[in-house]
C-alpha cells in the first residue's frame, strides 16, 4: 500500500490553548517502523490535564496527544511476521502498542520493568513531526516498540480500554497479587469511577471479591459502575463530611474497614481520605494520582494498622495482551464498548476535551471515518 505524504493531526503547538488542525508531513521511515491509519483514538483524562499543562510532566510544544489508539498497519517491515505475543500479522490487521522501552536500560534488564525505562520514547507526548500521538490520522510506530493484534471478535471500542485504564489496572493488580492479592469474600473499595476506575471494579469482581464499593460524585459513572459488577455504590456528596462518609464505607464493610481500597479518583483530598478505609493489615492500591498537588497526611494510618501501600503506573506490552485476553473471555458480561460514551471527527479533538473536562463524556474518542 503507498504511504500518503502527509497526514491531518490535532497538534497542541501551546499548552492552554485549543489544538489546531495541521497537515504533518509523514516522517521519512527507518527499518522497522510501522506505519498505521488510526482506527480509534480515545481520550484519556491525562490529555485534559496535559492540554492544561496540570500535569507533572512537560513535554514541548508542539506534540500530537494521544495515547490510547487502535490503527490499522499500513505496511509491514519483511522482518516482521508476528505481534509480541506471537500471533501473525500482516497489513489490514489492528493493533495497539505501548510505549517503546528500550530493552538495555537497568529498568529493562535488572528489574524487568519497562514502565520505568530511562530511555522510554512514548506515544501521545512526543514531538509533532515525530507523528507518535493518536489525535492525527496516520501515526509511525517506531522500530523496536512491542504491540498486540486486536482479535477480530473484539470491536476497537471494546479494545480501546486495554490501551490505558485496562493495561494499568493489570498491572497494578499484578502488583497486588505480589502483596497477596484480591482473595474470595475480601471487601474492596474503589474511590473514583472513570475509566481507571471501572477497570479496577471488574477485575475485582471476576478476583472473587464478596463486597465491591464504587465512590464517586456522579450518578452516571456510579450507574456505569453497577454495570461493571460494584454490588455498592456511593455518591460521596450525599454526605455532610468526610467522617460521615468513612463511616458508612466502613459499615458497608462489616465496620472493620476495607480488606482492599483502590484509589483511582487522582484527587488528593480523596487519597488522604482512604487512608481511614482499609481494616487491619488492609491493603491501599494507588494508581489515579498523577498530578503535582501536595496533601497533609497522618502516616500513622498506615503503621498502626499495618496497611500494606502499593503504587503503580502505566503498563508495559504483557499488560495490553492480557487485558485483550480478559475483555475477549468477559465481553458477554460486561459492556467494555460503552466505556466510549461519544465519538467526535478529528477536527472536533476540542469539543471532546472540553467535553470530558466537563464530565458530559466519561471517554471520548476520534474517529477518521
Ligand atoms: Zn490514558
Ligand atoms: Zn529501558
Amino acid at each position: 500500500m503507498n504511504i500518503p505524504k502527509t497526514s491531518k493531526a490535532m497538534v497542541l503547538t501551546e499548552y492552554k490553548k485549543p489544538m489546531e488542525l495541521l497537515d504533518i508531513p509523514i516522517p521519512e521511515l527507518n527499518f522497522g517502523d510501522i506505519p498505521v491509519r488510526v482506527d480509534l483514538a480515545a481520550v484519556c483524562g491525562t490529555d485534559v490535564h496535559l492540554a492544561r499543562d496540570e500535569l507533572s510532566m512537560h513535554p514541548p510544544c508542539p506534540i500530537i496527544m494521544g495515547h490510547e489508539t487502535v490503527g490499522e498497519i499500513l505496511q509491514l517491515p519483511d522482518t516482521i511476521k508476528f505481534d509480541t505475543a506471537g500471533t501473525p500479522v500482516k497489513p489490514g490487521d489492528r493493533i495497539m502498542w505501548s510505549h517503546f522501552f528500550d530493552g538495555t536500560c537497568y529498568s529493562c534488564k535488572v528489574l524487568h520493568e519497562p514502565v520505568m525505562c530511562e530511555h522510554s520514547r512514548g506515544y501521545g507526548f512526543s514531538p509533532a513531526k515525530e507523528l507518535r500521538g493518536g489525535f492525527a490520522e496516520y501515526e509511525i510506530i517506531i522500530a523496536g516498540t512491542d504491540f498486540v493484534r486486536v482479535p477480530d471478535n473484539i470491536t476497537s471500542e471494546e479494545a480501546v480500554g486495554a490501551c490505558c485504564a485496562g493495561r494499568t489496572v493489570v498491572n497494578a493488580f499484578d502488583r497486588l497479587a505480589d502483596c497477596g492479592g484480591i482473595r474470595h469474600g475480601d471487601s474492596v473499595v474503589v474511590t473514583g469511577v472513570g475509566p481507571v476506575g471501572l477497570f479496577s471494579i471488574v477485575m475485582a469482581a471476576q478476583s472473587g471479591a464478596g463486597k465491591i464499593i464504587a465512590v464517586d460524585i456522579s450518578p452516571i459513572r456510579l450507574d456505569f459502575a453497577k454495570k461493571w459488577g460494584a454490588t455498592d455504590v456511593v455518591n460521596s456528596a450525599d454526605f455532610k463530611d468526610s467522617a460521615e462518609r468513612v463511616k458508612y464505607i466502613r459499615d458497608l464493610c462489616g465496620g472493620r474497614g476495607a480488606d482492599i481500597v483502590i484509589e483511582c479518583s487522582g484527587l488528593p483530598s480523596v487519597f488522604a481520605e482512604n487512608l481511614d478505609l482499609p481494616a487491619y493489615y488492609g491493603k491501599y492500591l494507588i494508581i489515579g494520582q498523577t498530578g503535582e498537588s501536595a496533601v497533609p497526611i497522618v502516616p500513622n494510618k498506615i503503621q498502626r494498622k499495618g496497611v500494606v501501600a502499593i503504587g503503580s503506573h502505566s503498563g508495559d506490552i504483557r499488560h495490553y495482551i492480557k487485558c485483550l485476553k480478559f475483555i475477549e473471555a468477559n465481553k458477554s458480561k460486561y459492556p467494555f464498548g460503552e466505556i466510549i460514551s461519544k465519538k467526535y471527527k478529528l477536527e472536533d479533538a476540542n469539543l471532546a476535551l472540553e467535553d470530558m473536562r466537563k464530565g458530559t463524556a466519561l471517554k471520548a474518542a476520534l474517529v477518521n471515518k
